[in-house]
């Protein structure tokens, strides 16, 4: 129970990493504010988990690209936890296309959500934000190395990794530490185990297999927690060596 006491915000909490991130906060003690999309059942379903172990949760509709959205988002949730001390940007959006077929709409969504998304989070987070917090986003090993035709999405991941760091030096100051967990290949709606993609990527991954929800939730619980007090504007691969 290392974060006994601590108020968490997660985005995109209703599924996949954002859900199993949102549950283990919890499960150590946080009181847990989770946004969502579109799939409110899904958004239920995390937090009648997270009250089921015994915690406490809410989940707001925030969607991440509309700037007066997340905020209202953000707001949302800090009223209903009372402040914020880790807040964990995970909402994400991936699309398969080459350079010969992006358009401006498959930049603007990647973009939006990924890193415009995370930016006005951020910003509307900080006044709530408590000394000493912890930020977390949630990269990509994408930002550090190409796969077949994510050439866009690879960019929103550098680009997250780019704000952590300069945000790690803006916030030092009051305190607040700001990492970038940067996954590998995890199995979830995003990325399934069992596609044609991950047959191809299984070969590229040195510990043979998918990544676990669950293995991405601990890092980020290690981040958020009292012993990583002196870790900030880093980046930790979570990805069985495929980035190594
Ligand atoms: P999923 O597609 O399984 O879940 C995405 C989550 O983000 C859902 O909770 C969804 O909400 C939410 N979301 C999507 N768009 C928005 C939006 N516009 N506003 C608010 N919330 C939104 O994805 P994963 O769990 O796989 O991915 C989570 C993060 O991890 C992403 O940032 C992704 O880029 C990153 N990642 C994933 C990897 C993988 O292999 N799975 C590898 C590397 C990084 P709703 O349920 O309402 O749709």
């Amino acid at each position: 129970m290392s974060l006994q006491g601590k108020k968490a915000l997660v985005t995109g909490g209703s599924r996949g990493i954002g859900a199993a991130i949102a549950r283990r906060l919890a499960a150590e003690g946080a009181t847990v504010a989770i946004t969502f999309a579109g799939n409110k059942a899904a958004a239920d379903a995390t937090v009648a988990a997270i009250e089921a172990a015994g915690g406490t949760a809410f989940a707001f509709q925030a969607d991440a690209a509309d700037p007066a959205s997340q905020r209202a988002g953000v707001d949302q949730a800090a009223a209903a936890l009372g402040a914020i001390d880790i807040l964990v940007h995970n909402a994400g959006v991936a699309e398969f296309s080459t350079v010969s077929e992006d358009t401006d709409e498959t930049y603007e969504r990647q973009f939006g959500v990924n890193v415009k998304g995370l930016h006005v989070g951020t910003r509307a987070a900080l006044p709530h934000l408590n000394d000493g917090g912890r930020i977390i986003l949630i990269g990509s090993i994408s930002g550090e190395m190409a796969f077949p035709a994510t050439a866009v999405y690879s960019a929103t991941k550098a680009a997250v990794a780019a704000l952590a760091r300069g945000w790690a030096k803006d916030l030092a100051p009051r305190g607040i530490l700001v990492n970038t967990v940067q996954p590998g290949p995890i199995d979830t709606d995003m990325n399934p185990a069992d596609s044609e993609f991950a047959g191809q990527l299984l070969q590229a991954i040195p510990l043979g297999r998918y990544g676990r929800v669950e293995e991405i939730a601990g890092a980020v619980a290690f981040l958020a927690g009292p012993d990583a007090s002196y870790i900030t504007g880093t980046t930790l691969n979570i990805d069985g060596g495929t980035a190594a």
